[in-house]
């Protein structure tokens, strides 16, 4: 255990703490929960109460020791479905394909979870205050003030407001990044400015063979869509597609979401007769990063620091691995400040690595190529099970990995090509016969 440093002074405060983080969801938690093993006093400030509706049920395989080193591995298999892989369908009406985790590359385990957001958060938010965290529900965080070499975090609470100080502050507060401003400001994603609709339904088909436990993602002609089987007989099936399309829209969004449904033959028949549990719900705007993901005192981890399209399910395992690094640069930087910089390069370094290894593959997942490429896969050389690797979370893992995920790169560049050229000759006006 590392001893935690002399308190803060608290003239400007009503209560001091090494560290606060602000958002008990994955990234919050994971983080608060492995600083606090470390010895640092760590307040985790959440403003809704666990536990609560979140989007984003899908896990990878690569989440799963994580949460086993958090301790929770059992405990969330317990209250989730089993996930051995992914069915997509890159052609409406033609078919699906299966990709299972146990064929990739590498070191992964081979299955992954889909989780109840409200339990699963719950667990992780109950774990970090066993470990030690001061974990507060129902309290918002209003405003960050630097003071000198520390922070005044002011928050609204029940009972009234209260003022902590802090030596260092984790924001963790997913998509309503509360302290971009400090980290040079948020910056949209113009190849991703996609929008979400999203509902549970229940009543499906009764889950009989394990592959049912698979996440399924289905194109559309504007977009894609998943459908993710959930304990208690449930499904989560969004719509991912351009927010024009969503303006356009002649209906609510239940009606949107159901035509988005319909133009999927294979999602449609997954479905069965299952029926929304309630309104459809909406996100939109949503591919962003902040500049810096680390500033003196300032880090931010998971969704604060960025969010990219959740089509292959990366979005906790960013959250929780980030917030594993997120912790450890903490800790570096508060048990020796003349080393601090490093420490943030180091974490941003590692941030940015991390979701390089799925953006490459996100920004290019709804052209003519990448269909093609996921419709007809072959392992030649190891790039299928390279490719299943990085679906698993594991893109950034061995040299083999990251090779073969390069080779592929050239594939997609020369299947882009050869169906341009194509396309080309398929648009070309016919040459006449000259008339003799
Ligand atoms: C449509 C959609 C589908 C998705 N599908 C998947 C998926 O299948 N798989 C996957 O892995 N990911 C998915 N994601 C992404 C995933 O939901 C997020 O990446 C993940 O929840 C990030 O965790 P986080 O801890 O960073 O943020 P969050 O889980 O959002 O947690 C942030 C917490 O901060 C709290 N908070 C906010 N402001 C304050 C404040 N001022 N004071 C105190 N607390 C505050 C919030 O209440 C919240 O509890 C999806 C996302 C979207 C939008």
């Amino acid at each position: 255990m590392q001893p935690s440093q002399p308190p803060v002074a608290i003239d400007f405060a009503d209560e001091t703490a090494d560290v606060v983080v602000i958002g008990g969801g994955p990234a919050g938690t994971t983080t608060a929960h492995l600083l606090a093993r470390r010895g640092w006093r760590v307040t985790l400030l959440e403003q809704a109460r666990h536990p609560r509706f979140h989007i984003g049920e899908s896990l990878l395989p690569m989440n799963l020791p994580i949460l086993q080193r958090l301790g929770v591995l059992d405990q969330v298999a317990a209250q989730a479905v089993y996930k051995p892989g992914a069915e997509f369908a890159p052609h409406p009406g033609e078919g699906v394909l299966q990709f299972h985790f146990d064929a990739a590359l590498g070191r992964s385990p081979d299955h992954a979870y889909q989780v109840d957001r409200a339990q699963f958060d719950a667990t992780l938010f109950h774990a970090a205050a066993a470990a030690g965290v001061d974990c507060r529900s129902g309290w918002a965080v209003k405003s960050v003030t630097r003071v000198g070499k520390q922070f005044r975090v002011a928050i609204k609470h029940p009972q009234g407001q209260r003022k902590i100080a802090a030596r260092h502050v984790v924001d963790a507060s997913g998509r309503s990044t509360v302290l971009a401003p400090m980290l040079g400001g948020k910056q949209k994603d113009p190849r991703h400015a996609s929008a979400a609709v999203y509902n549970h339904f229940i009543g499906g088909p009764a889950m009989a063979e394990p592959a049912d436990g698979n996440i399924g993602v289905y194109h559309l002609p504007d977009g894609w869509l998943w459908l993710i089987p959930l304990p208690g007989d449930r499904l989560s099936v969004g719509a991912v597609c351009g927010p024009e399309a969503l303006k356009a829209r002649r209906g609510n969004l239940d009606q949107f979401l159901a035509e988005q449904i319909a133009a999927s033959p294979e999602a449609s028949q997954r479905l069965g007769r299952a029926k929304p549990t309630g309104p459809a719900q909406a996100e939109g705007n949503y591919s962003y990063a902040v500049r810096r993901f680390a500033a003196p005192g300032v880090t931010a981890v998971g969704d604060a620091g960025c969010f990219v399209d959740p089509v292959f399910s990366s979005g906790v395992y960013l959250a929780m691995s980030g917030g594993e690094r997120a912790a450890e640069c903490v800790h570096r930087s508060l048990q020796a400040p003349w080393l601090a910089q490093l420490a943030r390069w180091r974490y941003a370094l590692a941030v940015r690595r991390l979701v390089g290894s799925f953006s490459w593959f996100i920004y290019r997942f709804t052209t003519p190529a990448m269909r093609e490429l996921f419709a007809n896969p072959r392992n030649v050389l190891g790039l299928e099970q390279a490719v299943i690797a990085m679906l698993a979370g594991n893109g950034a893992g061995s040299l083999g990995i990251r090779a073969r995920l390069l080779a592929f790169r050239a594939v997609y560049a020369l299947t882009a090509w050869r169906l341009s050229q194509t396309r080309r000759s398929n648009t070309q006006p016919p040459t006449l016969d000259p008339v003799t």
